[in-house]
C-alpha cells in the first residue's frame, strides 16, 4: 500500500467533492420505499412491528427521561419500540440425520448484497440456494437510490473521472481514504473496496442493471430514475439482479427466516437451519460454503448498546425499516467469529424520537415529521446552547449540500445528552418555503413527480406530522413554560434560549459562530409553540462480523471458519473503527448500498473460488 502524497494529505471530504465539481444533482441516501414494501407481517416474526413495537408500552412520562441517565449519557431506550432486543449468540445446530434441502451454496439474505451473491455464485457455476425473511426480495436496497463511487467504474471515463486523480488508482483512494479513517481500519479491506468497487457496479450492468451516472461523478443511479431524489429508486437495479439470478437457477426461498447455522464436527459450517414459512425448521445442506448478506443490526437495541454504543446513545430512530434484527451477526458469534467495526454506524439528521414516547423506533424516511424536524428552526441542546445547522441546498455548497446530511446527525448526536431540540411556533408553515433545504429534507407534496410511488398517506408531508402531534412526539403548547416543562428541560433553559433567539432575529444578524443567513431568523413568538427531541436516524450498522479479503468470516482465534464468508452490512469493517457517519461519502467508500452491491458480488466470487475448486 502507498502511502499518502504530501498532496493528498490535505484534502478533506468537501475538498473532494468540490473538486469533483459537485454543482448539481442528488446525494446518497435520497430515495424513497416505492410502496409500502409488502414485508412478511405473520404474527410474532420479523417485520412485525404490531406485535414488536407496541404503542401501549408504560413508559415514564418524556419529562422524567430527557436523556437523563445517572452519568449524562441518554440510555432510555425503550427496548419495546425495537423489533428485537437480543445479543446473545445464536449456538450452531449439529448436522441432522437427514437434510432437506441441498446446494453448493447458501446464502442468508435476498437485499443489495445476497441478491448479488447468490447471482455470481451462480454464474460461476454453483448450484445456489438463497434463503430471505422477507416476502419479498430487495430488502432496504429496494429504497435506496444512488451509489456512491470514487473511481474506477467504466461510466466514469467518460467524465475523465477518479478521485484523488485521475487516471483511477486503487492504492492512492486506499491511501486517502485510510487517512480520513484515522487508520482504523484494515488496509486490505479497503483496498479490495477501492479497487473491485467500480467491477462490481460493471458486472451487475452486465447482469442488466441499467445505470446512469449522476451529474455529480461520484453517484450511479438506476437509468429510469430521476435525479428527484424522491423518486430515485434502486429497485429497478434489485429487480435486475432477481431477474439474472433466476435464470441462472438460483432457488429463492421467502419468508424463510435463517434461524442457526449447521456446523460439523470439524467445525466446518455446512449449512443453515431456516424457518420456512415462519412454522417449519427445514435444514439446508450447503456443501461447499455459507454466504452472510442478511443486512446489519439497526433495529436490534442490545446489539447496538454492546456494539455500536454512540448509535445506541445518540440515534433516536431508524429507517432501514425491513429486518436489520441482527440474527446472522448472532449466528456469526455463536461460532467464535470475532467483531469489526465496534462504535461505526451511518445515520442521517433528523431522527424523531419515537420510542421515547412509546412509538416504533424504525420510521419510513419520507414520513413527513422526520423532513419537518430537519429545518433550520431553532435547535438547541439540554443546556439552551444552540447546535449549528447544516444546509442542503444545492446551489449554496455542493459538497455541503451533500455532507449536510450526515454531517448534521452527527451535531445532533454529539452533543450533552445526545438528543437536539428544535423549537418554533404556530407560523412556522409560511417559512417552510423559505427554507428551500433539498434531497431527503425536501417536504413531500402531492404533486411531486412520481408521487405515486409514495405510501399514500405520506403524499402530504401533513400527514406524518399530525401522527406526530397525536403521539406528541411533536409537542405543541400553549406557552414556551410548558413546552419547556414538557420537553424535560430544567426551568428557564428552553425560555431564556428561545428569548436569546428572537433578540437576534429582531436584529436580523445572527451572532452565532455558524450563523443562519437573515432570511431564516424566525421568531419564536406566536402561540402555540412546537418542540421535539431528535437525534441521529440510523441508516447502517458498520460493526459486524471480521472478514478477510477472501470475504471469510476469521474466528476470535485468528484463523478463518472454515465454509463461511459474509458480505457488507453483515460483515464489519468497511469503514474502520469509531466512525459516526462512515466517512467518506455517507456510509463508507462506496455509499451504503453501493458497499453492499460490492460485498454481495464479493463474496459469491469468492466463495466459488476458494470452495469449489474447479468451477
Ligand atoms: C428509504 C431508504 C433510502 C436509502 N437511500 C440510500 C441511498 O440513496 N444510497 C445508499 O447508499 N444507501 C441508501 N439506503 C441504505 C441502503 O438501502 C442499505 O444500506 C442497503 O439496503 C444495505 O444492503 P444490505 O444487503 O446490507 O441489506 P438489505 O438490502 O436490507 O438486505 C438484507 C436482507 O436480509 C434479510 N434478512 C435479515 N435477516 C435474515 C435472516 N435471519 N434470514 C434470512 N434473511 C434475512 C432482510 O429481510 C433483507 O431482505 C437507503 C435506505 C432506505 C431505507
Amino acid at each position: 500500500m502507498s502511502n499518502t502524497s504530501s498532496t493528498d494529505r490535505g484534502l478533506s471530504r468537501r475538498d473532494f467533492l468540490t473538486r469533483a465539481a459537485l454543482v448539481a444533482g442528488g446525494a446518497a441516501g435520497a430515495s424513497v420505499v416505492g410502496t409500502t414494501p409488502a414485508f412478511a407481517t405473520d404474527e410474532g416474526v420479523i417485520g412485525d412491528w404490531a406485535a414488536d413495537g407496541s404503542s401501549e408500552v408504560a413508559l415514564l412520562d418524556s419529562r422524567d427521561t430527557n436523556a437523563s441517565s445517572s452519568d449524562g449519557t441518554y440510555r432510555e431506550l425503550n427496548g419495546a419500540a425495537f423489533p428485537a432486543d437480543d445479543a446473545t449468540p445464536i449456538a450452531p445446530r449439529p448436522i441432522p440425520a437427514s437434510w432437506d434441502a441441498e446446494c453448493d451454496i447458501c446464502v442468508v439474505g435476498a437485499g443489495g448484497g445476497g441478491l448479488n451473491a447468490a447471482a455470481r455464485a451462480a454464474q460461476l457455476g454453483a448450484e445456489v440456494i438463497c434463503v430471505e425473511a422477507l416476502g419479498l426480495h430487495g430488502g432496504n436496497a429496494q429504497s435506496a437510490g444512488m451509489c456512491g463511487i470514487l473511481g474506477g467504474l467504466s461510466m466514469q471515463e467518460s467524465k475523465r473521472f477518479a478521485f484523488p486523480s485521475y487516471p483511477f488508482d486503487p492504492k492512492a483512494l486506499t491511501a486517502w481514504v485510510m487517512d480520513e479513517y484515522h487508520y482504523a481500519a484494515d488496509p486490505q479491506l479497503i483496498y479490495l473496496i477501492a479497487e473491485q468497487g467500480g467491477p462490481s457496479l460493471d458486472w451487475m450492468a452486465s447482469c442488466g442493471v441499467q445505470w446512469r451516472l449522476g451529474e455529480v461523478p461520484v453517484y450511479v443511479a438506476p437509468k429510469n430514475s430521476t435525479l428527484d431524489h424522491h423518486v430515485l429508486k434502486m429497485k429497478d437495479a434489485t429487480d435486475a439482479m432477481f431477474n439474472y439470478g433466476q435464470r441462472h437457477g438460483v432457488e429463492y426461498r421467502f419468508q424463510s427466516p435463517a434461524q442457526a447455522l449447521v456446523q460439523d464436527e470439524s467445525g466446518r459450517i455446512v449449512g443453515v437451519v431456516v424457518k420456512e414459512k415462519y412454522q417449519r425448521e427445514v435444514y439446508i445442506h450447503a456443501r461447499h460454503a455459507v454466504i452472510l448478506t442478511a443486512g446489519g443490526f439497526c433495529n436490534n437495541k442490545a446489539l447496538l448498546e454492546r456494539y455500536i454504543p454512540t448509535a445506541a446513545m445518540g440515534c433516536a430512530s431508524s429507517y432501514l425499516i425491513g429486518g436489520e434484527t441482527g440474527e446472522c451477526f448472532r449466528m456469526g458469534l455463536g461460532v467464535g467469529a470475532d467483531v469489526s467495526g465496534f462504535n461505526s454506524s451511518a445515520s442521517f439528521d433528523g431522527g424523531v424520537d419515537w420510542q421515547a414516547e412509546g412509538g416504533t423506533w424504525a420510521h419510513f424516511l419520507y414520513d413527513g415529521m422526520t423532513q419537518l424536524s430537519r429545518q433550520p428552526w431553532l435547535t438547541i441542546d439540554r443546556c439552551g446552547n444552540r447546535l449549528r445547522y447544516l444546509d442542503s441546498r444545492v446551489a449554496e455548497d455542493g459538497a455541503n449540500a451533500i455532507y449536510a446530511l450526515g454531517d448534521l446527525a452527527t451535531i445532533q448526536m454529539a452533543n450533552p445528552g445526545h438528543r437536539g431540540y428544535i423549537v418554533f411556533d404556530g407560523r412556522y408553515e409560511e417559512y417552510l418555503a423559505g427554507f428551500a433545504q433539498e434531497h431527503c429534507r425536501k417536504l413531500m407534496t402531492p404533486d411531486l413527480e412520481q408521487i405515486e410511488k409514495v405510501p399514500e398517506h405520506y403524499r402530504d408531508w401533513h400527514h406524518g406530522v399530525q401522527d406526530a402531534l397525536k403521539a406528541d412526539v411533536l409537542k405543541k403548547r400553549d406557552s414556551l413554560e410548558e413546552l419547556e416543562a414538557d420537553l424535560g428541560f430544567a426551568p428557564g433553559i428552553l425560555t431564556e434560549a428561545v428569548a436569546r433567539w428572537n433578540e437576534t432575529c429582531e436584529r436580523g444578524v445572527d451572532d452565532y459562530l455558524y450563523p443562519m443567513p437573515p432570511e431564516w431568523l424566525h421568531p419564536v413568538s406566536t402561540p402555540p409553540f412546537y418542540g421535539c427531541r431528535i437525534g441521529g436516524n440510523l441508516y447502517s450498522t458498520k460493526a459486524g462480523l471480521l472478514i478477510n479479503a477472501k470475504m471469510q468470516v476469521v474466528g476470535v482465534d485468528g484463523k478463518p471458519i472454515s465454509g463461511l464468508y459474509a458480505g457488507w452490512h453483515t460483515a464489519g469493517g468497511a469503514c474502520g473503527e469509531n466512525s459516526y457517519i462512515g466517512d467518506p461519502i455517507l456510509g463508507s467508500l462506496m455509499g451504503d448500498v453501493g458497499l453492499a452491491f460490492c460485498g454481495g458480488y464479493l463474496s459469491g466470487s469468492a466463495a466459488v473460488k476458494h470452495e469449489m475448486a474447479g468451477a
